[in-house]
């Protein structure tokens, strides 16, 4: 490795085993038809991810190297065309055994402070940083949330990328072959009508509500701002685009235009896939 010291610490990279990157990644829903080149271009990546992120597990729980490669390889798939650069000016990777309730002071319409400690799977933070909760990792490769396309790395992960641009608001920062109006346009008409949806969901039955917020594309949580819409539909894109693309046409194809990836088009070359075994 000539020089390998000299180098940019953009550039650096920490070797991951062959055999534990396969077995750590081989389940996820987002590898479904991933070519081999672009496999390999991902583990580079997550090399560079671990050589400039620092891990640190809270309640004594010791972020072992399987667990980091996990979160890594999750991190780097929205940044596989992008870059590792787009999550440059932090650095730490905070993990909790499970779910964590930090207690906050929000204001409210009224201007009233209220204390909350509501449960949290992940958080990312401005310039900070990102706070996941491992049981929630593990979920992404759970036989039944793999369904939803639960995923709270690349939620955390694509708060991050909007953050490029300050506080999270749907809107990250966008390529010059981009158009701002067709963004704003696409996720804007998708977020009135998916508030929609889980408003008139709202107001079922309990029974009915369950059923009506199961058919949803996406996870409900998404109705909570812009911000999250954006999260959560890039949870979609990459997890479940079979989903997402009939529901919102004009979001995928902005995503797809963002992250310069067609996991949906990809999904064609997958056996499982075409086979109809994970069909949702
Ligand atoms: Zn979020």
């Amino acid at each position: 490795m000539p020089g390998w010291f000299r180098s940019r610490p953009s550039t650096r990279s920490r070797a991951i085993d062959p055999a534990l990157w396969r077995e750590a990644t081989a389940d996820w829903l987002f590898m479904r038809g991933l070519p081999e080149e672009s496999n390999e271009r991902l583990k580079a990546l997550s090399e560079r991810f671990l050589a400039t992120k620092h891990f640190s597990g809270t309640h004594g729980l010791e972020v072992d190297a399987r667990m980091q490669i996990e979160v890594a390889a999750q991190a780097c798939i929205l940044v596989l065309e992008l870059g590792i650069d787009w999550y440059e000016g932090w650095s730490e990777v905070i993990v909790y055994p499970s779910q964590f309730a930090p207690e906050r002071e929000v204001v409210d319409e009224a201007g009233v402070v209220h204390l909350t400690n509501d449960a949290m799977a992940g958080e990312a933070w401005l310039g900070g940083p990102v706070v996941l909760s491992y049981e929630d990792v593990a979920l992404a490769g759970d036989e039944e949330m793999r369904v939803a396309g639960y995923n709270v790395v690349i939620h955390e992960f694509a708060h991050k990328l909007d953050m490029r641009h300050g506080d999270p608001n749907g809107f990250p920062p966008l390529h010059a072959n981009m158009d701002p109006g067709l963004w704003k346009a696409a996720f804007a008409s998708a977020y009135r009508d998916f508030c929609a949806r889980v408003d008139a969901a709202d107001r079922l039955t309990e029974a009915r509500a369950q059923a009506a917020l199961d058919a949803l594309p996406i996870d409900p949580y998404a109705a909570e701002s812009a911000g999250e819409f954006f999260a959560v539909a890039s949870e979609g894109f990459f997890e479940t685009p079979e989903r997402l693309e009939p529901a919102y046409p004009a979001v995928y194809e902005q995503l797809r235009l963002f992250y310069q990836q067609d996991p949906l088009a990809r999904l064609g070359s997958d056996p499982e896939f075409r086979a109809g075994e994970n069909r949702v």
